[in-house]
């Protein structure tokens, strides 16, 4: 009798992973550019200021409600701030008290950890307690992402 009960919840997971799947095919596809995680320090410091490197190559963090991310929500993409590569869309992007951008979802193969998978800039922190379905909150730094308005 136990047969049903395994069929269910295989069902169950199933489903969900349907819906996270829908999700990420209306995500935008991610660009692959060149290989930007061989970059050295010198080139980084060409392309990025001192609160950028500090965070997307020292892996700092920027102080809570101050990022100009933290409390915006226009329809668009979140690009890496690093290598400019689409990480988040607008959709995935969720109200959060916390003082950080915060999102529930990236696009898919877009994040390691919480560092761009491109260009191993870091974002910020992922944390298991998102209040949507996915139950997952990136929290990331304003300064590690690039946002640009959909037309
Ligand atoms: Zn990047």
């Amino acid at each position: 009798m136990k047969t049903p009960w395994v069929l269910s919840i295989l069902l169950f997971c199933y489903s969900i992973n349907m819906i996270s799947q829908k999700k990420s095919i209306n995500s935008t596809q991610i660009i692959k550019s060149n290989d930007m995680s061989k970059k050295l320090p010198e080139e980084w410091k060409n392309t990025l200021n001192d609160e950028e490197y500090r965070i997307l190559i020292e892996k700092g963090t920027e102080y809570p409600h101050t990022g100009k991310y933290n409390m915006h929500f226009e329809n668009g993409v979140y690009n890496c701030n690093g290598c400019k590569i689409p990480i988040f869309n607008s959709d995935q992007k969720f109200k959060s008290d916390c003082g950080w951008p915060s999102f529930d979802e990236c696009i898919e193969g877009a994040i390691k950890y919480v560092d761009c998978a491109n260009c191993n800039g870091h974002l910020g922190h992922i944390f298991d307690d998102g209040p949507t379905e996915t139950g997952k909150r990136y929290c990331v730094n304003s300064v590690s992402i690039d946002f640009k308005k959909k037309s």
